[in-house]
């Protein structure tokens, strides 16, 4: 695992424009700082893992089309287990934190960057949010409320609905995941063979 470099890091390094190629997705219409930011929220989804929890992350910052440009207004990682609440996922936290920071519900000219797509939770909270752009990494065929199960974040049905750009640092997202659980199921197994 990479040391942790903070959010300061990321947001120099692509105030700087010098982040590496090969860490830039090829995903049409990320910026810098959108590569930025999914970075921290890998860092993120790291702490969680960390913890015993499944390894996601998000943050949400200012669109780099505002005039606060990536600024970070909310961060969070999946604490389900450790808060024994079903509504502690990471992007759910990060967009509660963010409408506190501004003091404003609506989050129109906010980025959301999570490691892994939304469930229909969060899904929801995106829509009620009014937030301007979401971007993920790893595609979730278990919950996916997007792109994969369902379509809440296109549906026109809905009265809001963001920019979304999938698949960005998507093997990075689904790498952490992958782990996890092979380790996790290998844990259950060694625990089943000494009961
Ligand atoms: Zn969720």
């Amino acid at each position: 695992m990479a040391r942790p470099r903070g959010k300061a890091f990321w947001l120099a390094l692509a105030r700087k424009g010098r982040l590496r190629r090969s860490i830039l997705p090829t995903s049409a219409g990320i910026t810098e700082l959108d590569s930025a930011m999914m970075m921290r929220a890998l860092e993120l989804a790291d702490i969680a893992a960390n913890k015993g929890e499944a390894p996601i992350g998000a943050v949400v910052y200012s669109s780099p089309t505002a005039p606060d440009a990536g600024r970070i207004l909310g961060e969070g990682y999946n604490e389900r287990e450790v808060l024994r609440d079903p509504s502690a996922h990471a992007e759910f936290t990060a967009i509660l934190a963010a409408a506190a920071q501004r003091g404003d519900w609506r989050l129109s000219d906010c980025t959301l960057a999570v490691t892994l797509e939304p469930c229909p939770m969060c899904a929801g909270l995106i829509v009620n949010s009014r937030i301007g752009r979401v971007i993920y990494g790893a595609a979730d065929p278990k919950a996916g409320a997007v792109h994969t199960l369902y379509r809440m974040l296109s549906d026109p049905r809905l009265n809001h609905r963001p920019t979304v750009i999938p698949g960005v640092c998507a093997e990075e997202c689904s790498a952490r995941l992958t782990k996890f659980f092979r380790e996790l199921r290998e844990k259950h197994r060694k625990d089943a063979e000494r009961a």
